[in-house]
């Protein structure tokens, strides 16, 4: 979706990935290691600057080519969303309010952990945790052992949250260019289900202009610490009118992918605009919009498409349940058009082919 973005304007792509992407259909592609410097400096031959859209790329890649080249996001920025104890400690120092939390390295640790935050606390792996995987809701401490079981076997650092009783889950998507500029969307309303983004409403409905102003204070501060280029998401809890930062992911976001069809400018544009010290694009809603994604498999096209207003976009992926396949953004000309179509693609979608979790 960025080199669809950066074509029109002129731009090229390589792309460098551990497995077969999709990208690969789009541009000049290569297999490599992350770990491998010398593919690393081959991709890097001939190239004006990096970037990357996906936050488990290793601190050591981006640092080998960020010593040859210019490259956006900062590491730094994969140092502290990599690992989520880091994480939770780097918006605190900030001052933004997250769950409470615990490292927990042992099964008396966690247990402990559960009693002081319980009794509702999600266990989850402080590394490679995503849509949901590595982690475990306790309802009271007595599931600590079970959880345990589960995730620290293996030797992983966990981290033990409290669970947070929101009342929706919102993310800010923020462009961020040199020199401090920034172009910051509207707050949208996302649903998850088991742990899998399933929906974005955007704009998010009911949102006051001091909760605009919280989310835009968020992002400013974490993009001002991280001295952060490009485009990055925070998912927020909103707890009645109050807001407590989940997570942070630095790369354009799925619930930014319906800037494609329903913003002035796309996430992936302003990504591209920002990382190449371009004039960013505006970031307000040109429609109501609702997305949806396919998760596990991709519904019937035919029914979607006769959808006025409906933009289906499909990543080439192969089908394995959990997994985002793709998605369909409906535009409605006003809130309540938008909602209605949003009720009719849902229908058509259906519930998401979901992933037994690990
Ligand atoms: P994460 O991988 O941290 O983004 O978590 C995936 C989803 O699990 C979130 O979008 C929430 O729906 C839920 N979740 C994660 N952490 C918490 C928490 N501390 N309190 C309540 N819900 C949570």
């Amino acid at each position: 979706m960025l080199a669809l973005a950066g074509y029109p304007l002129g731009l090229k792509f390589r792309f460098l990935d551990e497995t077969r992407g999709p990208a690969a259909d789009v541009a000049d592609w290569r297999l490599a290691s992350f770990s491998d410097n010398d593919a690393l400096d081959r991709f890097a031959d001939g190239v004006d600057l990096v970037t990357y859209e996906f936050e488990n790329v290793p601190v050591s890649a981006a640092a080998h080519l960020a010593s040859r080249l210019p490259l956006f996001p900062p590491p730094r920025a994969l140092s502290v969303s990599q690992d989520r104890l880091a994480e939770k400690d780097f918006l605190s120092s900030l001052g933004i309010a997250t769950a409470s939390y615990t490292a927990v390295r042992s099964r008396e640790e966690l247990e402990a952990a559960a009693g002081r935050l319980g009794p509702s606390c999600v266990v989850k792996t402080v590394r490679h945790g995503y849509d949901g995987r590595g982690q475990v809701v306790l309802r009271q401490p007595a599931d600590a052992a079970k959880a345990w079981d589960m995730l620290g076997r293996t030797g992983r650092t966990l981290i033990c949250e409290q669970l947070v009783p929101f009342t929706r889950e919102l993310s800010v998507v923020a462009a961020c260019g040199h020199g401090g500029k920034m172009a910051v969307y509207p707050l949208v309303e996302n649903e998850h289900r088991a742990g899998i983004l399933f929906s974005t409403v955007a704009p998010a409905k009911s949102v006051s202009e001091a909760l605009t102003a919280d989310a835009h204070s968020i992002a400013r501060r974490v993009c001002a610490a991280l001295e952060y280029v490009g485009v990055l998401a925070i998912e927020l809890f909103d707890c009645n009118g109050t807001l407590v930062a989940n997570e942070i992911a630095p790369r354009v976001h799925n619930s930014g992918h319906w800037t494609i069809d329903g913003a002035e400018t796309s996430q992936f544009e302003n990504h591209l605009r920002a990382v190449a010290g371009w004039p960013l694009g505006g970031a307000a809603a040109a429609l109501p919009s609702r997305m949806l994604n396919f998760i596990g498999e991709v519904p019937p096209l035919t029914p979607l498409l006769e959808i006025a207003g409906a933009h289906i976009h499909l990543y080439g992926k192969e089908a394995r349940p959990g997994r985002k396949l793709g998605h369909v953004t409906v535009c409605g000309v006003d809130e309540e058009d938008a909602d209605r179509l949003f009720r009719k693609a849902a229908q058509m979608v259906g519930a998401p082919v979901l992933a037994a979790r690990s």
